[in-house]
């Protein structure tokens, strides 16, 4: 049994998909739980609920994570409302299909915003609260197209690439006050991220996976739970894959 209780955590874009199901399993271990949303505050109230309901303790903020002010803003709020802040999990993401030779400066911008400035962001805030009390956990989310390249997903790629590099850095860099940092790789995960692959292309992935099946975000959860637990305490600056051994 993973044990959370006393810790608080903040983990992005949790309104849905993988972040969702991240929220509420570290609030089932026992963490208190700032779901941070961009619009959806609907969505993000519901996670809030299941997890009162089930007896936890949580609270919806919204931010988008490009925005630095607005990201110091919110951890801020949550350490205050929560006293302290000691797991980040930056999970928010967003996708997009564009060949390199079509693809548009804005949209490389676009996604490298929100997966590695964001990252970034509530990186630089969050760490400065958990400092304080010399015990932290970072999870990023990143990919295994960080991994192993895309096709027409450059700008990913290369966002959950650098991801990576941020991951041991900050492992590097902060090993000393008791704060592990780790990435997760994700294959392919049924969430609304991937709702408009078309069933050819589907098909033709499902068929590279040894384990013949997309994953569930409650597949990824628990291993992120794992790894912000004291049990995790010496490992820091790994990136473990979740994908049905894709990669391997
Ligand atoms: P999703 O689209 O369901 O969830 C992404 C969440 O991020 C959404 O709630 C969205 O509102 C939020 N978000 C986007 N931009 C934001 C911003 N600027 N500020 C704050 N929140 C923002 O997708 P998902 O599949 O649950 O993906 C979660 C993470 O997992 C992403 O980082 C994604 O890249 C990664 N991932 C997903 C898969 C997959 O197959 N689903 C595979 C590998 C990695």
């Amino acid at each position: 049994m993973i044990d959370l209780s006393g810790r608080t955590a903040l983990v992005t874009g949790a309104s849905r998909g993988i972040g969702r199901a991240i929220a509420l399993e570290l609030a089932g271990a026992g963490a208190a739980v700032a779901v941070n949303y961009r619009e959806r505050a609907d969505a993000a109230e519901e996670v809030v609920a299941a997890i009162e309901d089930d007896g936890g303790r949580a609270m919806a903020l919204q931010a988008d994570v490009t925005d630095l002010e607005a990201v110091q803003a919110m951890v801020k709020a949550a350490a205050g409302e929560m006293d302290g802040l000691d797991i980040l999990v930056n999970n928010a993401g967003i996708i997009a299909d564009d060949y390199l030779t079509f693809m548009k400066p804005e949209r490389w911008r676009e996604i490298i915003a929100v997966s590695l400035d964001g990252a970034f962001h509530c990186t630089k805030a969050g760490v400065r609260q958990m400092m304080r009390g010399r015990w932290g956990r970072i999870v990023n989310i990143s990919s295994d197209a960080g991994l192993m390249g895309d096709v027409a997903r450059a700008h990913y790629a290369a966002a959950k690439a650098g991801l990576l590099g941020l991951t041991k850095s900050t492992a590097r860099e902060l090993a000393g006050q008791g704060i592990t940092c780790n990435a997760v790789a994700p294959g392919i995960i049924e969430t609304e991220l991937i709702a408009d692959m078309d069933e050819g292309r589907a098909e033709a992935m499902r068929e590279l996976i040894p384990l013949g099946r997309f994953g569930a975000p409650e597949e990824v959860a628990p291993l992120v739970a794992w790894l912000c637990s004291d049990a995790a305490g010496y490992v820091t600056g790994q990136v473990i894959s979740v994908d049905g051994g894709l990669r391997m």
